[in-house]
């Protein structure tokens, strides 16, 4: 491997260190703790476990945890009012509503109900206006992670080539207009882009969200680019394995031996998530109670 490896691991292990520091001295200041409210309804087991952690980490980072379990057959008006009553309790100061959500419950309606300044997912409408014309607000969480990772790996990105593999509202877009922000040039590719190989080998930043186990291969990469792996699969089993191994939407291996960092699967960016979650809710916490919240959070 000559690619430097890109450690998220670490860098969200430093930032939620940061934010449990910071959410120490919030308490004593406000006194109260910064509140993060988790609403999952039904059984789905990833999103019990993506919860549970969420939980023991806000824990952690010295701030309150406020979990809702609600059955699978709970209705629309039920989870709303729910989203309501979170919205009007001056404890929560971040709400995230774990999706996807079971049967026929509308995401957009339930995203809509929150109170904008308590959306630590970054996905309500008014989130997504706001970093779409450069206005302070809530950037999801995962795209965040990664223009973190980018900064800290280049420093100015003003003029570089980038490209996004992928458009959904939560990844790939979010995550082209940050880039934008920080000056690159940005190209976002997609289910019906021609040519992704060749558009991808001119790009200085990689940033791969699709979905699809190891579809970036070594020989779309320019030597010395920046890869940024969001993909989580699960490929099936090998022979003797219980579960099949975690890969990203890149080849690793290969890809490895071209760029000049690259993020690890697992161990990149997901481990991001979360830290950047916690550092949402603090950043709401200190604007509920009118404080100015410290540089560089
Ligand atoms: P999504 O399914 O909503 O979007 C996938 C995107 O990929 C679509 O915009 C689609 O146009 C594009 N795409 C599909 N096939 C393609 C192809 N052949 N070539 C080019 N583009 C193609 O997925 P998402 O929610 O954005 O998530 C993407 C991946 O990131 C998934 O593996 C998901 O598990 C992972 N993810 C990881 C984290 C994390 O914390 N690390 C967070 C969110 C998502």
């Amino acid at each position: 491997m000559t690619a430097q490896l890109i450690d998220g691991k670490a860098f969200a292990a430093d930032l939620r260190a940061r934010v449990g520091e910071h959410a120490a001295a919030f308490s004593e200041q406000a006194g109260r703790k910064a509140g993060l409210a988790v609403v999952l309804v039904g059984e789905d087991a990833a999103s019990e476990v993506y919860v549970r952690s969420k939980g023991k980490a806000t824990v952690a980072a010295n701030m309150e945890s406020f979990e809702h379990r609600l059955p699978a057959d709970t209705s629309q008006e039920e989870l709303i009012a729910l989203v309501e009553q979170l919205n009007a309790d001056p404890a929560v100061d971040g709400i995230l509503v774990q999706l996807p959500l079971p049967g026929d419950l509308d995401e957009q309606a339930v995203i809509a109900a929150i109170d904008p300044g308590k959306d630590v997912d970054g996905f309500h409408v008014e989130s997504a206006g706001r970093l779409m014309v450069g206005r302070e607000g809530f950037v999801p969480c995962t795209p965040l992670g990664c223009i973190m990772l980018l900064r800290d790996r280049h420093g100015d990105l003003s003029g570089l080539n980038a490209v996004v593999i992928g458009r959904s509202h939560i990844v790939g877009k979010p995550m082209a207009q940050l880039l934008l922000d920080a000056n690159a040039t940005v190209t976002i590719a997609h289910s019906r882009t021609k040519d992704l190989p060749e558009i991808v080998r001119r790009a200085d930043i990689v940033v791969a969200a699709v979905g699809r186990a190891e579809m970036v291969k070594a020989d779309w990469i320019k030597p010395g680019a920046t890869v940024i792996d969001v993909g989580i699969n699960r490929l099936m089993p090998a022979e003797g394995e219980s579960k099949g191994r975690l890969v990203g939407d890149v080849d690793f291996a290969g890809a490895s031996e071209v760029a000049g960092a690259i993020t690890p699967v697992p161990g990149g960016v997901g481990p991001m998530t979360i830290a950047v979650l916690l550092r949402n809710t603090l950043v709401a916490a200190y604007a509920h109670a009118g404080l100015e919240a410290p540089e560089g959070l």
